[in-house]
């Protein structure tokens, strides 16, 4: 299923190049139908909080000069739902930075609370799985103490372009494209730490809530953007997100 939210906060499902109405998340239809080329796309999620693993893939932290550390655990940090930004947004370049770099990620939405639980138990708390564009001013998080700037600013954070369900998520593939140029490859199953190992270690300190995101880490390939560039991360199974720097 594909679960979509548009217009001005409705819930749907997509079928083919239909968005049918429904009440809440994967909840039951209204009636209602729309092309999917006519609605307007919002990120498939209201988070209370967006909780990210920065060090996930090896090959990534070889090319940001890190070859030899590999994680005991992960290390996390959050953007704030201000970044969310939805399919197709144009997003401004930052005043502040000289250096801003695409992240092509998967992200999690959390369905249902989840608070201290296992592993072999995570998955069942996702409601689903969407692409992320995890932006970065890359400059700005090596000069600032905290990474607000660096990875929450207006925009940051573009999500969808629905949530899929009932995937295995260690089974994905994920491509960044720049301008339609292949940047960033990787598999999911090349993950430092599974995304139910990540889900059940953020829920011992950290309660998630139904529509959190948890964002994976990216693989390697990452650089920089420019005003114009369009960028799009696929991810096998779930589709891309299209969103351009201006
Ligand atoms: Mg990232």
């Amino acid at each position: 299923m594909r679960i979509v939210r548009f217009g001005r906060g409705t819930w749907g499902i997509v079928e083919g190049g239909r968005v049918w109405a429904t009440r809440g998340p994967g909840g039951a239809p209204t009636g209602r139908r729309y092309d999917l080329e006519d609605v307007q796309l919002l990120p498939p999620a209201r988070p209370t909080k967006i909780v990210c693993v920065g060090r996930n893939w090896r090959d990534h932290i070889r090319e940001m000069g890190h070859p030899d550390e590999v994680p005991s655990e992960p290390g996390l940090f959050l953007k704030a739902p201000n970044a969310l930004a939805h399919p197709g947004a144009e997003i401004p370049y930052p005043p502040f930075t000289r250096l801003l770099h695409y992240e092509g990620e998967l992200a999690v939405v959390i369905g249902r609370r989840m608070k201290a639980v296992p592993p072999e138990e995570a998955l069942v708390h996702v409601r689903g799985y969407t692409c992320a564009l995890d932006l970065t001013a890359r400059d700005r998080q090596q000069t600032d103490l905290q990474w607000v700037r660096a990875k929450s600013a207006d925009g940051f954070l573009p999500l969808g372009p629905w949530i899929a369900t009932d995937l295995d998520p260690q089974a994905l593939s994920i491509c960044t494209r720049v301008n339609g140029e292949l940047r960033q490859y990787g598999h999911t199953r090349d993950m430092i730490f599974p995304v139910a190992e990540l889900l059940s270690y953020v829920s011992t300190f950290m309660t998630l809530l139904p529509e959190d995101v948890v964002l994976t880490g990216t693989p390697s390939g990452v650089g920089e953007l420019h005003p114009g560039d369009g960028v799009e991360v696929e991810v096998e199974g779930i589709g891309s997100l299209s969103v351009r720097i201006v």
